[in-house]
């Protein structure tokens, strides 16, 4: 009998989005005629820019000549990309990044959730609470996570950090060894960011522990502060102790076009193995490499076109994300999070818990928000927002959960 990897088994219910959605079709289902305005999932809404438009027809149309035919292409991406994010995500901020520590691949998602398959089972792993699902649940696939503890609504095997407002929305430097560590700045769900002396730290921790550090850093485009670092590698020693990914989905719309990347430096070494090696070896044999023309695309906003346009929407984004801060702030809530980021991270009121303040956003406001304590633990007591809506729904919303709190 084929045996089934029983890891899944041990998967706690649905996946957050779905009972969200289960939640809102059941709603909408009972009250037709409600009109319900989406800030939950972070989706984008503006259509791809002009540049990136016009580089997918013209690749498009190169599909169609038998002379300029592009059939599989690199595994770790076409040079026209990865040279293109050498020089202006990295070389333009001080940092030295060679061509071939750049593999595009098809999202930010897959490489988070499959870079497990370079490490051993017997990692501990530690992650901010909350935090986005797809660092914990991919452990938990590949059974790195332990066991699941229903009423700790937590792993055995995975050290949880909490990030909230009491701390800063920094995860403590943990007291215990840890191996692997998820850091994502700027954050998802709570919108915050990590500053270089924070960045700092965790680096040092993880060359002292020979541990490796995820650095997730799909929303770097929506930072606006000056001195917050876009890439852990503008931190001294990162390259040897960390992996970075990165996403053009919402920096640049390409949610439904997929492609990101993921930088993996030589000098990240353990056990005598190359880990960008063991990447290319990885990707090489699962994966057959990013669509051309979609890669033609994610090229086109470096141009200075191309880049002066998907600014223009991440200021549009930013700027929905301070009306939903500046409306929810006038109502007396604490909000974190807007500056650097899309997200909107907001304490619920005194005495309510995040899903019982989802349900009655839903309910009185017709408002679709995601509960924090879906993001982990330490997330109770909070609700997300996103700024990815239409200008008009958003200013809605707000006056909707104004009326409601008032
Ligand atoms: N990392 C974080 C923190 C995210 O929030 C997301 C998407 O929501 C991703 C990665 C996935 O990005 P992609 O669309 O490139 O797979």
């Amino acid at each position: 009998m084929a045996q089934i990897n029983k890891n899944f088994e041990k998967l706690p219910g649905s996946y957050l989005f779905a009972e969200i959605a289960r939640r809102t079709a059941a709603y909408q289902e009972a009250n037709p005629d409600a009109s319900l305005i989406k800030l939950g999932i972070g989706d984008v809404t503006q259509p791809l820019v002009p540049a990136v438009i016009e580089a997918m027809h013209e690749a498009v149309d190169e599909q169609g000549v038998a002379e300029t035919l592009k059939g599989y292409g690199p595994y770790e991406g076409y040079d026209f990309l990865r040279e293109a994010i050498r020089d202006h995500d990295y070389r333009a901020r001080g940092v030295d990044i060679a061509l071939d520590e750049i593999f595009i691949s098809d999202g930010a998602k897959s490489d988070c959730g499959n870079i497990g398959d370079i490490f051993a089972k017997d990692n501990k792993i530690a992650v901010c609470d909350p935090v986005y699902p797809v660092y914990v649940d991919s452990n938990a696939m590949e059974g790195r996570a332990g066991e699941y503890d229903v009423d700790a609504e937590a792993w055995t095997n995975i050290h949880y950090m909490p990030t909230t407002a009491e701390n800063g929305f920094f995860p403590a430097i943990p007291d215990i060894h840890v191996d692997i560590i998820y850091l994502c700045s700027p954050n998802n769900p709570t919108g915050t960011v990590l500053d270089r002396d924070q960045l700092r730290a965790w680096v040092d921790y993880a060359n002292d522990n020979d541990a490796v550090i995820m650095f997730d850093a799909a929303y770097e485009r929506f930072i606006t502060e000056d001195d917050i670092p876009h890439s852990i590698f503008e931190i001294e020693g990162a390259k040897s102790c960390a992996i970075e990914f990165r996403s053009f989905s919402k920096t640049a719309g390409f949610t439904g076009m997929r492609c990101g990347y993921t930088v993996i430096p030589h000098d990240l070494v353990r056990q005598g193995q190359s880990l960008n090696e063991m990447w290319l070896r990885r990707q090489s044999t699962k994966f057959n490499g990013a669509s051309y023309i979609i890669q033609k695309g994610a090229s086109a906003i470096y141009t200075s076109e191309g880049k002066r346009q998907i600014e223009e929407t991440i200021r549009f984004y930013l700027e929905n994300a301070r009306i939903i801060k500046d409306g929810l702030e006038k109502c007396g809530l604490q909000v974190f999070g807007a500056v650097n980021s899309p997200y909107v991270w907001c304490k619920t009121p005194e005495g309510i818990g995040s899903w019982e303040f989802f349900n009655r956003l839903l309910e009185e406001a017709n408002v679709i928000t995601t509960p924090g304590a879906g993001f982990g633990p330490a997330g109770e007591g909070y609700i997300r927002l996103t700024g990815f809506g239409e200008r008009p729904a958003t200013k809605e919303a707000v006056s909707r959960i104004r009326r409601m709190l008032s």
